[in-house]
Order: C-alpha cells, then structure tokens, then sequence
C-alpha cells in the first residue's frame, strides 16, 4: 500500500531538534497532526506496518528518524536534449531513493530554457515522469534588453521557480547578459519575489586565462584551478550580490565554493541586501588535497578548492551566512578519461541521490548536527524559492514529505542502489551511518528499501503569483 495515513513512533527531526511521536497524514497528503508521544516509553511499542483506519498504511517508525524530504535547489536532469546523461524519470528516482522530496532544475539543457515555447515544451515533457515535486528554472540569456524582458515575462509567468544566470561557460554555451541588462533586469523585478540564481565565474577572466593552457601540466589538478582563478569567481559574485544591494532583486548564490565568497556573502546580509546562498557536499567534504586519490570524478565548477575556503564553507552554514546544501547534480554519462587534461570537460557531480546520506553522515561524524542537516537541506531552501510553509517542515499544514532515516544502517554508494544514468560522483564507493529506509512525497511512498515504489506522482510547484511592476 502506497498511502500513508500515520508514521508511528518514529523521531521526528525538525531544525531545532528531535520529538518522538507519531505524524497523522490527511486525505490530501498533508501532515494533519504531530503527535508527541508521551507515556509511550519512546517509541518502542513497535509492532510492524499494518494497514490504518483510514485506509491508507501505518510505517512503525520506532528506533527511526523522521525528517522532512530534501529540497534539492539545484539539479541537472538533463532533459530536453541531453538524456542519454539523466532524464526526469531517472533523475527523479535517484532524488526519491535518497530521501529528497523536491527538485528545481536547471536550464541549461538542449535548447536552453530561455523563454515561453521552451518552457511550455519542457512542462509538457516532463509532466507525469517525476517521482518528486518539481520546479523549473528560466534562463536569462544575451540578447536585445527589449527581448530579454519579453522572455523572463514570460517564462516568470508560466511558473518558472527562478531566473538562472550563467555568468562563466556551461552546458549548452548560454552566455549571461551583461550588468548593464542584468542591472535593469534586476530592478524591474524587484519586490516581486522572483529570485535571480547566479553562477559566478566571470567569462572574460576564465577565456584571458585559457591562453595559458599550452604551458600548463595536464596531470596537475593545480592547472584547473589555474585556469578558473580566484579572483573571476570573487568578481562575480560580487557583481551579484551588488545587484541585490543597489536594486533590492533577490539573488540567490549557487554553490558557493570559496572563503572570500563567504565573507563578501556575510557583509551583503548584515546589509539587508535580499540574497540567499548555497554550497555543495563535494565543497563540504573534500579539498584539493583529496585530488591524488579521487582523480576526474571530482571535477566541478566552480573546482574544489583549499582546505581553508572547505572549513570556511562549514562555518558560513553554521552561521547562517551560507542558507542551503544543493547538490547541482550534474550528470555526465562519459566519464573524463586518463590522459584528458585535468580542465577537458565534462564537469560536475551526480549527487542528488547521496545529499541526505552524506550528510546525515556527516552528522554521525560530528561534523554538525541532525537538525542542522534538516534546516540546510529542507527548511532553508524552501525558504529561499518561496515554498515554505508548505514544503521544508513537518507539522500540521505541510505537505507530508519526509524520509524515514534507520541511523544504525550504513549505506554504500554503488549500483543498484544508485539511480542516475550517471555514475560521475567522486564519493562513489563511500560508506557512511544513516541509511534512507522510505520516502514520501505529500503522503505517498515513491521509494523504499532502494528502489522507487508507484507511479511517478511527482507535481509541478507553481509559485506564487509574481509581476513585475510597471516601469
Ligand atoms: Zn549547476
């Protein structure tokens, strides 16, 4: 049985700690009531599964976590055009399988999410083959300033969950605008809620310094952070929250990498400035030093970095200065080869399905704590696109996804467990505590024990109503 009327006895992780008790689900999907369990010795009446009053199935939590589904804010599954890397469908139960509810993805696909047709397609081919919630980026790509507006119109008013600007070179060659559009972008959307995500490195500083590429070791994991310098993915990011200081447009910073982008992050909040920030696991959990033994499959941009800005991104979350763990899983199904230069693509890391797992992980390990996992993964993203109260908690109201959590199970990174197409993840073969038992997406299973469970029930989140105010 696939509808979940009550999860009972289980613990219950909300980011500012643990309840024992149980979760009433509703007809629709919705957590109904917390029930906390009092007299009930923690838990440990037990007794399996069974099926509810209600209809619907009873999950014996005791002994386990609950937390509230993932909000992944940065994904890549690839769809239209590049499937043979991920697709909705496989994309989407590698999310399920490892406990993240919802998903907002990228548009940098073939061809780019950039205007009202190409979302429309992309809405009419995904529809139905996603097993979690889902939300999709609009672009903002160059072109005449009068078309830019047109097209970001557009695609804010079908829905789209954000505006992506690729600010250096990615998939798909979609180059930004420049600030002086950006600028104006920025302030006609102001106050409307529609957040700005950026990826920021600076072009014209990564094309200056691949001239040098000739005189450079292709072995040397020091050529790629040569050839993507400090200084272009500082620029950028400078350039993005000043944009949300002088216009008030919310900017939010993917995968913040670096320790001065933290600082210049810090100093943008104390300001008010309306920006929100994310890092990545692969950011969190290794630094150039582990290059030697892990080899290509840690190559993203922007790249790992030092041992320093690692420890820095850790505390900017524990400060709140860094909002959310994304995962910008990006799929490659070609693997790089031996003998490729170090800075040949591809580039990225598949990691939506290892999210939750590593850092509830993490958190065995003393690296941070459960509810701090739960306000980094689930809480504080949903808070940044606007879907909170709805998605990121687990009381009375909110949608009921959650993933129950055996934290005595230990876990490994491998097939047939892992669900992307892609295999492109440098923790591949890891091992870590706190394995993902079931996850449910507004009350439904859609995975357990690995595997996805059901029809892909997954629906598109359509944000608030947001105009733009008439200039
Ligand atoms: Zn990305």
């Amino acid at each position: 049985m696939e509808r979940v009327e009550r999860v009972r006895g289980g613990t219950i992780w909300t980011e500012n700690g643990p309840v024992v008790g149980d979760l009433v689900i509703d007809q629709e999907g919705r957590i109904a009531a917390l029930v906390p369990d009092v007299g009930r010795g923690g838990g440990a009446e037990g007794g399996g599964d069974a099926p509810g009053s209600g209809g619907g199935r009873i999950i014996d939590a005791s002994g386990l976590w609950v937390l509230p589904g993932a909000v992944d804010v940065h994904v890549h599954f690839r769809e239209p055009g590049l499937t043979e890397s991920e697709d909705f469908l496989s994309g989407s139960a590698a999310a399920a399988c490892g406990g993240v509810t919802t998903v907002l993805d990228m548009p940098n696909t073939l061809p780019p999410v950039s205007d009202g047709a190409a979302l429309a397609a992309k809405l009419e081919a995904v529809r139905g083959r996603s097993y979690v919630d889902y939300g999709l980026f609009g672009a903002a790509v160059a072109g005449g300033e009068e078309t830019l507006a047109a097209r970001v119109e557009e695609l804010a008013s079908l829905g789209a969950c954000g505006i992506k600007v690729f600010l250096g070179p990615t998939t798909g060659d979609i180059a930004a605008p420049g600030w002086g559009a950006l600028y104006e972008l920025c302030r006609r959307w102001a106050g409307s809620g529609l957040v700005f995500a950026f990826h920021c490195e600076d072009r014209d500083v990564i094309r200056r310094a691949a001239a040098e590429e000739a005189h450079l070791d292709p072995e040397d994991y020091r050529s790629l952070l040569f050839l993507r310098p400090r200084f272009g993915e500082l620029l950028a990011t400078d350039g993005a929250l000043r944009l949300a200081r002088e216009t008030g447009a919310r900017v939010h910073i993917a995968h913040v990498a670096l320790k001065e982008a933290v600082e210049a992050i810090a100093r943008a909040k104390e300001d008010g400035a309306p920006v929100t920030a994310e890092t990545c696991p692969h950011y969190l959990l290794l630094d150039e030093g582990d290059y030697a033994a892990v080899g290509r499959a840690m190559k993203a941009l922007p790249p790992v970095r030092a041992r320093e800005d690692r420890e820095a991104l850790w505390r900017g979350l524990r400060e709140g200065i860094i909002d959310a763990v994304a995962t910008d899983h990006a799929p490659h199904r070609v693997p790089g080869r031996r003998g490729e230069p170090v800075w040949s693509p591809p580039f990225g890391v598949a990691g939506v399905q290892s999210l939750v797992p590593l850092l509830v992980d993490a958190a065995a390990r003393g690296l941070c704590r459960v509810e701090q996992v739960v306000r980094w993964t689930s809480a504080n993203p949903a808070r940044a696109y606007g879907l909170y109260p709805r998605k990121g908690r687990l009381e009375p109201g909110a949608d009921a996804d959650l993933v129950v959590i055996d934290p005595r199970a230990r876990w490994r990174i491998e097939r047939p467990w892992w669900k992307s197409k892609s295999a492109n993840t440098p923790f591949w073969g890891r091992e870590g505590l706190g394995a993902p038992v079931c996850t449910l997406v507004r009350g439904w299973v859609v995975a357990e024990r690995g595997e996805v469970v059901g029809p892909p029930r997954g629906e598109l989140l359509r944000p608030r109503e947001r105009k733009a105010p008439p200039v």
